[in-house]
């Protein structure tokens, strides 16, 4: 089974998606930190991405199926797959689906729900591992020791497309663009939806029994 989690920014679908994969041994596939990653080494692909990632845009549909498309020739999809943050529009939803009907696998899509409010109050707060991509909030999921990562011990930062500016784009881009896979979803009945704005502790344990029925 693969399952793609989506969900506003600051809805804590990196996190869930990475904590998920590890319990279930499922692989973990993040669009955004693959693309983060290329961003980093000034690869092809990281330099046609640049500009959008850091204004809070959405990457071209087709550099992303593309991407996407690589990624699943290069990996075990036997034990089962998390896509984190893909597909974001309707269009990656339907190639999606025409590569997983060749492949003979099947989809369910997960919501990880949260109020408008609720994603700019958490994100402004967010701080992020530049190393492992990791983040934080210093209420509901704070380090150990301040201001530094629990697994590479290194100094936090503000992410570049955290900044106030780009989450009110980052927003709107979810709604016009993302939020319709909503409806794509549940007109098929491959919809799951967890409240996010209950602990991470919480959203963890409603996500593991969501999933336990379905692979
Ligand atoms: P994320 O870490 O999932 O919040 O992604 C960070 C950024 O990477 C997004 O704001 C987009 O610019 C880009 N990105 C990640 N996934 C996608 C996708 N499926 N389609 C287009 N852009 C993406």
């Amino acid at each position: 089974m693969i399952f793609a989690i989506f969900g506003p920014p600051g809805s804590g679908k990196g996190t869930q998606a990475s904590r998920l994969a590890q319990h279930a041994g499922f692989v973990h596939v993040s669009t955004g930190e693959i693309l983060r990653d290329a961003v980093k080494k000034r690869t092809p692909l990281g330099i046609r991405a640049e500009k959008f990632v850091h204004s809070g845009g959405l990457v071209p549909d087709e550099l992303i199926i593309e991407m996407v498309e690589e990624k699943f020739n290069h990996l075990n999809s036997e034990k089962g797959v998390i896509l984190d943050g893909f597909p974001r529009t309707v269009p990656q939803a339907k190639a999606l689906d025409q590569l997983l009907d060749k492949m003979k696998k099947k989809l369910m899509g997960i919501l990880i729900d949260l109020p408008e409010k609720d994603c700019v109050a958490r994100l402004s707060e967010r701080k992020t591992c530049p190393k492992c991509g990791l983040t934080y909030n210093p209420v509901t999921y704070p380090p150990k020791k301040e201001n530094f990562c629990d697994k590479c011990g290194i100094q936090l930062i503000l992410r570049e497309d955290d900044r106030p500016e780009t989450v009110k784009q980052r927003l709107k881009v979810y709604y016009q663009l993302t939020e319709p896979l909503i409806n794509y979803y549940e007109q098929t009945h491959r919809l799951l939806r967890v409240d996010g704005s209950l602990s991470p502790e919480l959203v963890f344990k409603n996500l593991i029994n969501l999933v336990k029925y379905k692979v």
